[in-house]
């Protein structure tokens, strides 16, 4: 037979070669980030097609993420150069077994068409479960009993494998329960995500058959991300590979950060314990980052103890160092790596352009995107999120601008359908048709539709009552965006043609007034009472939507605001600043990394520090170490000193892992006025304190612990940062356009808020995005 030519081997090291080539018995690929580990093993994959060695479905690989998952399966099609005949099995665990488990779904008493519940139902019937066994679920929370139950699926214990060592799980019910919860799911014919695996494992052990079967079906086995397995997972594989052996794991103990999740690093220790006579490649060269990004990343891992050890090296170009800033607060880091961005798009900073496509900021927590959200969305920065909704596309927070709107414009009908009956008020179809076809016969909007529909008795009881306290909650609501009425003399002269001023300033801020609505409403109600999961989440959002209110001046400013940002993002198209967690960064890359954040109790998370071992630290180290090495060219890290963490001021000392960062691979940058006065929040002294310990030119972080700084004047005020920026295009004097208030006079700037003595509406206080420069 001819030789093929095999392309995708050329551009590999004689180690990853060594790696895909070797295709039959146990391969263990263990090699730190960024060595090209999912390139070896994805190229094996096409050297199993090509060598003739595996028809497609005779391929099983597992990947960690669907996206990954789906971006192997594009590789391995532009490797091919050729259409295969179909593809391999590539996949999660959990998008596999459900394929598995279909078919099999009768051994373990259920129908193919199971259905799989989220954590919301799962939590509900736990919740049940726990009522009816008269437990006292304050005390016992279903929540906990469900993390338990977790756990359990995670290691593969069915109910009758429990060890007595769990016997005292839950105030001693834990076992119990769980043997019910899972009666019930069969009931139900439903399984929750643990059970994927866990049933699957179960067939396997329980009909030899079968697992024959598959052992003959699946003759290859790969896994990316091996490191963060759990014991179920490994099960399994285990199992499959059990024949053949022919199983190829790749993975970094460096970057085990699912631990929480029941990962088990040791899964990767044993590889060679269970396949013995494994094959163990290690890889060296890292081919993503820069000398100085590979040096941050490896000192800091260096911090952990019992890892396998593995040098990197690397012969890319010098490149720039590892860049260190310290803000005042989290609104300023935001505000900052937003300037950065746009610098880095346009080529004015480092060595060439670079696309928004090629930039992420990776958070430890996902309440930090909302300050980047903000930012990006008043400067008209485009980004994505992954792995969650944008802002302003969540639920809660469409809810509650519909009742912003509803507010501001009686006519807004989507609006008014969208909250008609959320809360819940008992205004089904039929009472939403009606008051529909009131509307219309009238011509009217559908608030005043309704307020007819219930005048005219055609909508009574309790939806009635209920509709009537949302219509004059609505009006009520709308008088408070304005103050008492003016009255005028008959005799009053309106020389300018404007409109007479006919109320005065309202008499509560548009802030206590956004609380108001949520609050009578009875929508913050609704997610008080609501005991799913997702309901704190979504209250959080909630406070962070009422607090970023104090950036406009009233409701309507901050609607036009959203409208404008929303509209503008239609054409989705374009290359995007990418924001997303660290834990869904894994195993991605890019040239500019941003890592934001990096203060003890946010990074790492108090939960870590708190606890007693190093386990939840070393965790978090190892968190850092995938951070960093994500970066190709720039990796930026920053901390702040103050931080608004729902709605609450908080103060922090810069991350312990900056101690960790070696001096001669990192570049301290300090940006004028970066500790500005004008700040009013408590405790500000204290925070100066802290703030001018890191603003030292020396190595910043020692001395705020050590508590060696002193209190000192801010150096600079935070306007000077501002105007140098933000405003820069507007003087004092200047004559400038804003779309709703037209012509005015610049007579002060403030932040990024501009006084505008508007010649029709008077004196107002905008911000600066919706001013235009005009010389009228
Ligand atoms: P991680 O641990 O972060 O998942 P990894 O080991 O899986 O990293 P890859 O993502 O496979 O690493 O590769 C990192 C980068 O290096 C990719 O851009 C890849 O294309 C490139 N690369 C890998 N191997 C080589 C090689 N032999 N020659 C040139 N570039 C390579
Ligand atoms: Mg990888």
């Amino acid at each position: 037979m001819a030789a093929r030519p095999t392309p995708y081997l050329d551009d590999l090291n004689p180690a990853q070669r060594e790696a895909v080539e070797r295709l039959d018995g146990p391969v263990l690929m263990l090699a730190g980030a960024g060595t090209g580990k999912t390139k070896a093993l994805t190229a094996r994959i096409v050297h199993l097609l090509m060598t003739g060695r595996a028809r497609p479905n005779e391929i099983l690989a597992v990947t960690f993420t669907n996206k990954a998952a789906r971006e192997m399966k594009t590789r391995v099609g532009r490797m091919l150069g050729q259409p295969a005949e179909g593809m391999p099995w590539l996949g999660t665990f959990h998008s596999i077994c459900v394929k598995l488990l279909r078919r099999h779904a009768e051994l373990v008493d259920l129908k193919s068409n199971f259905t799989i519940l989220d954590t919301d139902d799962q939590l509900r019937l736990l919740k049940q479960l726990v009522q009816a066994a008269d437990i006292d679920d304050k005390r016992w929370p279903a929540r906990l009993l469900a993390n338990i139950i977790d756990g359990w699926k995670n290691k593969a214990l069915t109910p009758d494998k429990l060890p007595s060592a769990e016997a005292g799980a839950y105030n001693h019910r834990g076992p119990e329960l769980y043997a019910q919860y899972q009666t019930r799911l069969r009931e139900l014919n439903a399984v929750d995500f643990g059970d994927l695996l866990l049933h699957m494992v179960t067939i396997f052990q329980t009909h030899a058959d079968v697992l024959e079967q598959y052992q003959r079906w699946f003759r290859y086995v790969l896994v990316d991300e091996y490191q963060d397995t759990n014991i179920a997972q490994y099960l399994w594989l285990r199992l499959l590979a059990g024949g053949h052996r022919n199983i190829c794991c790749v993975g970094d103990d460096d970057q085990s950060i699912y631990g929480w999740r029941g990962a088990e690093v040791g899964n990767i220790l044993r590889f060679e314990k269970d396949f013995p006579g494994a094959h163990v490649v290690r890889l060296e060269q890292n081919y993503r980052s820069t000398p100085h990004i590979l040096a941050a990343a490896s000192n800091v891992i260096r911090g952990n103890e019992g890892r396998l050890g593995k040098e990197l090296w690397t012969d890319a170009q010098e490149g720039e160092k590892v860049r260190l800033i310290g803000h005042w607060d989290g609104e300023e880091e935001a505000r900052w790596i937003g300037e950065e961005i746009e610098a880095m798009q346009g080529g004015t900073r480092g060595v060439r352009p670079v696309s928004l496509d090629e930039m992420a900021i990776l958070v430890r927590a996902a309440h930090q995107m909302r300050a980047f959200e903000d930012r990006f969305l008043t400067i008209g920065l485009p980004y994505r999120v992954i792995g969650g909704p944008r802002f302003y596309e969540r639920m809660e927070i469409r809810d509650a601008m519909a009742y912003f709107r509803l507010v501001t414009s009686p006519e807004d009908d989507l609006a008014f359908e969208r909250i008609v009956n959320t809360p819940k008020r008992g205004l089904g179809d039929k009472a939403q048709q009606a008051i529909r076809a009131v509307a219309r016969e009238n011509g009217v909007s559908l608030v005043e539709g309704a307020r007819i529909a219930v005048e005219n008795g055609q909508i009574k009881g309790k939806g009635g009552k209920a509709l009537q306290e949302l219509i004059d909650g609505l009006a009520r609501w709308a008088a408070l965006t304005r103050g008492p009425r003016i009255e005028f003399d008959d005799d009053t002269v309106i020389d300018d043609g404007a409109a007479p001023m006919q109320f005065a300033a309202p008499e509560v801020s548009h802030i206590e007034l956004a609380q108001i609505i949520l609050d009578e409403s009875g929508y913050t109600a609704m997610w008080q009472n609501d005991k799913t999961p997702e309901a704190p989440g979504r209250l959080e959002n909630l406070k962070e939507l009422v607090n970023q209110l104090d950036n406009f001046e009233n409701l309507q400013g901050f609607l036009e605001h959203v409208s404008l940002v929303m509209d503008n993002e239609q054409d989705s198209d374009g290359a995007k600043v990418s924001i997303m967690t660290l834990h869904a960064a894994k195993g991605l890359e890019f040239p500019a990394v941003f890592l934001p954040g990096w203060e003890d109790g946010l990074f790492p998370s108090q939960r870590s520090m708190d606890e007693s071992g190093l386990k939840g630290l070393e965790e978090e180290r190892r968190l850092a170490y995938v951070g960093i090495t994500r970066a190709e060219e720039v990796c930026t890290i920053s901390f702040a000193a103050n931080r608004r963490v729902f709605g609450q001021w908080q103060n922090a000392l810069p991350s312990r892992f900056i101690d960790e960062l070696p001096e001669d691979h990192v570049e301290v940058l300090t940006p004028p006025g970066l500790y500005g006065g004008g700040l009013s929040t408590p405790g500000i002294e204290s925070r100066a304190a802290a703030a001018d310990g890191y603003n030292s030119p020396g190595w910043k972080r020692l001395q705020a612990r050590q508590g060696q700084h002193g209190l000192s004047q801010p150096r600079e005020s935070r306007s000077t940062v501002i105007d140098l920026n933000a405003v820069a295009s507007f003087t004092l004097g200047e004559r400038v356009f804003h779309q709703k208030f037209g012509y005015g006079q610049v007579i002060g700037i403030e932040g990024d808020k501009v006084e505008v003595d508007f010649d029709k509406a008077g004196l107002k206080k905008v911000v600066a995005r919706f001013l235009s420069a005009k010389d009228d």
